[in-house]
């Protein structure tokens, strides 16, 4: 098997959209690159006084529809084509969900948590200099994804103001709340994956309560994700991280879990009478209806989806299934609820915080999450009808609908010069 390339995903994606869509490849051929790779090494004095130089990358793929958008990881398998693919995947869940950015996203290999907190700060703020020249409130506003959080945003938004020389809190999303974070950003994603779930059961006439769940990533999406559904009476039968998984066929104590997870405690660790450990890929093949990979890319593969046995899949991860195993699921009859829908909570939630900055007017929690809501079930309803009226899966929809909107943006504009 050819190595996985997941922007090689991507590219397959596209050209299947766009031909159903009847655009003639020179009405797309753009959107198949990246508008703008910069590639930086970032050396960093470590806390025992030698010197590391850490890749990074931020690759800003589209810029047609508005500023580029998208998170920052930070994780060791981090390389170009990953954040290239991942570029281009925000480009098209910010025209799903219709909101005014193109795609980006950036990383740097590194474990973080192999890293102190100095040198995770230090890391972090020499490598926003750097990428510096390509980012700003209008024109790329990085977020968190794996690896980073709130405090890694609050150290880019001090970087980038003391480099212009005043405030800038519309640089970045997902800050914490003390320098211009929005409330509710940070469970916007897994209330995304939740308001998904909750849409795709009620199409397919499931009750929510007792319906059983297979969670694939217990870090913030994953455990928000367990956390929202359990309250709204989901069982959530197996949970994993990067330690392992556990089932429990009669559900697991997800608050429970939530609290031991809390320290920094891994899923290794826990231990409850009829809770059993199992893998990662193991957990991907447990019986359960709902099935939501929550971790990485490339999870459901060649490897894995003959043993899925749900019947729906809520993606929360970006790019968690490969394409050939999307089409293996669909013969299958599994119904996938896509990535660029299915976890677009965030980027929706992030554009409220900067249209906040800008503003420098704020709102409360629960205006934020009524204001998400209807953005999610609006584009869920979107995707289902036009997936229904074309007799197709909800991913070819989905892109269906991302990449009119991108194509249309860009035959508006017109190719400058
Ligand atoms: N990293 C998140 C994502 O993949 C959030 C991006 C953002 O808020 O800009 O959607």
């Amino acid at each position: 098997m050819a190595e996985y390339n997941p922007f090689e995903n991507v590219l397959k994606v596209v050209d299947n959209a766009a031909s159903l869509l009847g655009y003639p490849p020179q009405d797309y051929e753009m959107i198949k690159y990246p508008e703008r790779e910069l590639q930086v090494s970032v050396p960093v004095e470590m806390d025992d006084g030698s010197v590391r130089v850490f890749d990074g990358y931020r690759v800003q793929h589209s810029t047609l529809r508005g500023p580029a958008k998208g998170g920052l990881r930070y994780h060791p398998n981090v390389n170009k084509d990953e954040v290239k693919a991942l570029a281009a995947w925000m480009t098209f869940k910010c025209a799903v969900v219709n909101i005014p950015y193109g795609g980006a996203k950036g990383g740097v290999v590194v474990d973080p948590f192999k890293l102190s907190k100095g040198e995770l700060r230090r890391l972090t703020r020499r490598f926003t200099s750097m990428i510096a020249p390509v980012i700003g409130p209008d024109s790329d506003i990085p977020a968190p994804d794996v690896g980073t959080n709130a405090e890694v945003m609050g150290w880019i938004m001090d970087t980038y103001s003391m480099l212009r020389g005043h405030c800038v809190p519309g640089v970045v999303t997902g800050k914490p709340l003390s320098v211009g974070g929005a409330p509710g950003r940070n469970e916007a994603t897994g209330r995304g994956v939740m308001l998904s779930t909750l849409n795709i059961l009620k199409k397919m006439d499931m009750p929510v309560n007792g319906v059983s769940v297979a969670v694939q990533g217990f870090g913030n999406v994953g455990s928000i994700t367990s956390k929202l559904l359990h309250e709204k009476g989901a069982k959530i039968v197996a949970a994993s991280d990067v330690s392992g998984g556990l089932y429990c066929a009669e559900g697991l104590d997800i608050p429970r879990i939530l609290e031991f997870t809390s320290g920094g405690k891994l899923l290794e660790g826990y231990e409850q009478e009829g809770v059993k450990h199992i893998g990662n890929e193991e957990l991907l093949g447990v019986d359960c209806t709902v099935l939501i990979p929550a971790a990485l890319e490339n999870q459901i593969n060649d490897k894995t989806v003959d043993n899925v046995k749900a019947k729906i899949i809520v993606e929360a991860a970006n790019g968690p299934t490969t394409v050939e195993s999307d089409a293996i699921l669909e013969k299958k009859g599994v119904t996938i609820v896509p990535d660029i829908l299915a976890n677009a909570g965030g980027v929706v939630v992030s554009y409220f915080e900067w249209v906040q900055n800008i503003q420098s007017m704020y709102w409360t929690e629960e205006e934020v999450n009524a204001r998400m809501e209807p953005i999610m079930n609006r584009s869920f309803e979107e995707v289902w009808d036009i997936s229904k009226e074309k007799g197709v899966p909800m991913r070819t929809g989905a892109y269906l609908i991302a990449i009119k909107r991108v194509v249309e943006a860009q035959k508006t504009r017109g190719l400058w010069p």
